[in-house]
């Protein structure tokens, strides 16, 4: 059950309350929300719920009605977004915003093997590799892995590229060689899903559980697999469809692509998709790995090598790096259309801020000198303060300020470390003003960019229809990317604001059916959504700049010259 404690809790109530649970037998888990804190609280007894509403400080208890408890959606709102540290003071965010790449060879055959193909996937963006030293394989006369020293090595090339190491274990007794050489992720596999003794020791280390879906296994069989791993004492489980045994034999097995949109209701893990295991034929990976992104998976896993034909084992289902390099292009393409960004390693793609930011992680003292900031004109709900979440992956503070000038007076003198600002758009096309603040704040400079998708919301109050409005507000850049819907309603007045979340608070003030904002839909606070999508055309991207104080970059400039070259920004 879930327990929603009363807002400001006295830390004794909520003590007693969970001495009580534990005391009848419930493993009690403490998650704190935006909105709530609520205590999850799963056992083997059944106990009334009445008899816990009555307690002080429990404010409802809700029953949850899946057999599966702390995987399921109702259990934990928010998707879980499991933390991965690399070698270079960077986390790995599997879930959320982010869409990781995971890649690297079926099986770890040779030091130079694991180098040459770590090298590489690295060199294309993947975050994480992978490669087995157990194998599972059908056949007893089949390799079986290079076991221990094929984890050491496996480790050693992670290392030597920033990126954490995903391997199979088999059992539980390799359990002190994977704490020994330090794997980032464990994964289990599809042979072992059900296997539930290693699961609950598996789960019991605690550390990120990559879990995959088994040969024939329901989504509920699954889910309740991944219940074995969290009530275990692991709260870092990555749900992977692999694949399933159909029918079917023109691929190898057949890949559940609608099992990412069920899982999304029903749990709150993140979910990545392995394309490989799953078509089991090289050419037809990365169709199905751009599939899995376009259907909302978190991130896909992937075999590599560097020969194929020469892989001790799954070479004509492995990708040679040149294919996985086109694949993560695509990727990069499609993110923003699902409202995501891929990740990187910091290191491989220097850009200025990338650079700083890990400078800042490695020398400074993060909890005197508080977080990263960064100015945006708006409140929350700006695009640029999506701008970010994404270009920072929740590492940094957004800072409100009330027009394009604030930030870069912001930047100037010191207030904040970063400022993000918007320079083109798609459609709209240049943003003039931070052309001009640019040029004239000669003592900032671009610290690097992103594209997001705009998709444009009218809003307004309860009420508002097309019908009531007579005044629409935004910032001219909304208005003019919604000219084609606007045009529509040549009877409506035009009002500029500085942003369009400005608009949008605006609208809530002023309490009229008359009036609505153009913003994005998470501007929308008290306001509901009249209509969505009203951007002209849906290919509707914004270009941001993350700007920086000269003084902090390590080459000082005088003057700038801006140029943008498709996705590239040029100073000079
Ligand atoms: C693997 O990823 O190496 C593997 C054996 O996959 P699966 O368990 O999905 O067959
Ligand atoms: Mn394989």
């Amino acid at each position: 059950m879930v327990i929603v404690l009363e807002k400001g809790i006295p830390q004794k109530e909520k003590e007693e309350l969970r001495s009580f649970l534990e005391k009848n037998n419930f493993r009690v888990n403490e998650i704190t929300g935006e909105e709530s804190t609520i205590f999850g609280a799963v056992g083997h007894l059944s106990i009334d719920p009445r008899e816990v509403e009555i307690l002080p400080g429990v404010e409802r208890v809700i029953p949850i009605s899946k057999p599966y408890k702390m995987a399921s959606r109702e259990f934990k709102k928010e998707n879980t977004i499991v933390e991965i540290p690399n070698n270079r003071g960077q986390i790995i965010r599997v879930g959320g915003m982010r869409i990781v790449s995971i890649a690297g060879p079926c099986a770890v055959e040779s030091r130079e093997q694991i180098f040459d193909v770590a090298r590489k996937v690295a060199a294309s963006g993947a975050v994480m590799l992978r490669g087995g030293a157990y194998k599972p394989r059908t056949s007893p006369y089949a390799f079986q892995g290079m076991a221990d020293e094929g984890v050491k090595i496996l480790k050693e090339a992670g290392d030597a590229f920033g990126l954490p190491i995903v391997t199979e274990i088999v059992s539980a007794d390799h359990i002190p060689v994977m704490e020994k050489y330090h794997v980032d992720v464990l994964q289990i596999g599809a042979r072992n899903m059900q296997n539930f003794d290693l699961l609950k020791k598996v789960g019991a280390i605690g550390c990120p559980v990559i879990l995959k879906r088994g040969l024939s296994a329901t989504i509920e069989e699954w889910l309740m697999a991944a219940e074995y791993l969290l009530s275990s004492g692991t709260d870092k489980v990555i749900l992977c469809e692999r694949g399933i045994r159909t029918y079917e034999k023109a691929t190898r097995n057949t890949l559940d692509l609608s099992a990412i949109p069920i899982l999304r209701s029903l749990t709150h893990l993140p979910i990545i998709v392995d394309p490989s295991h799953a078509v089991g034929i090289r050419d037809k990976v990365p169709p199905m790995g751009l599939a899995a992104i376009a259907a909302g998976a978190d991130g896909i896993i992937v075999e590599v090598h560097c020969c194929p034909e020469k892989a001790m084992s799954d070479g004509p289902q492995s990708l040679y790096p040149e294919q996985f390099d086109k694949l993560l292009r695509d990727i990069d393409v499609l993110a923003p259309v699902v409202g995501k960004e891929t990740t990187r390693i910091r290191g491989t793609e220097w850009s200025t801020a990338d650079k700083t930011l890990e400078q800042e992680k490695n020398t400074t003292t993060q909890i005197s000198d508080g977080p990263v900031t960064c100015a945006y004109s708006g409140t929350r709900g700006a695009y640029a303060e999506q701008a970010i979440r994404h270009y920072f992956d929740g590492d940094a503070l957004a800072v409100s300020c009330s027009d394009f000038r604030s930030v870069f007076q912001a930047v100037q003198n010191g207030s904040v470390r970063f400022g993000m600002i918007p320079i083109e758009n798609s459609l709209a096309g240049s943003v003039y003003d931070n052309y001009d603040n640019l040029v004239r704040c000669e003592d900032v400079t671009i610290a690097g960019s992103l594209k997001i998708r705009v998709e444009h919301s009218l809003l307004g109050i309860k009420g508002t229809t097309v019908d009531t409005i007579k005044t629409v507000y935004s910032h001219p850049q909304g208005l003019a990317q919604c000219g084609k819907f606007l045009s529509e309603h040549l009877d409506w007045e035009q009002v500029e604001c500085n942003s369009t979340s400005e608009a949008a608070r605006l609208v809530s003030q002023k309490k009229s059916t008359s009036c609505a904002a153009i913003a994005s839909s998470d501007a929308a606070g008290v306001l509901e959504v009249i209509k969505n999508g009203i951007e002209s055309d849906p290919r509707n991207y914004t270009r941001f700049l993350l700007i920086e104080a000269n003084n902090m970059a390590k080459n000082k400039k005088t003057s700038m010259e801006v140029k943008i070259l498709g996705d590239k920004v040029l100073v000079s």
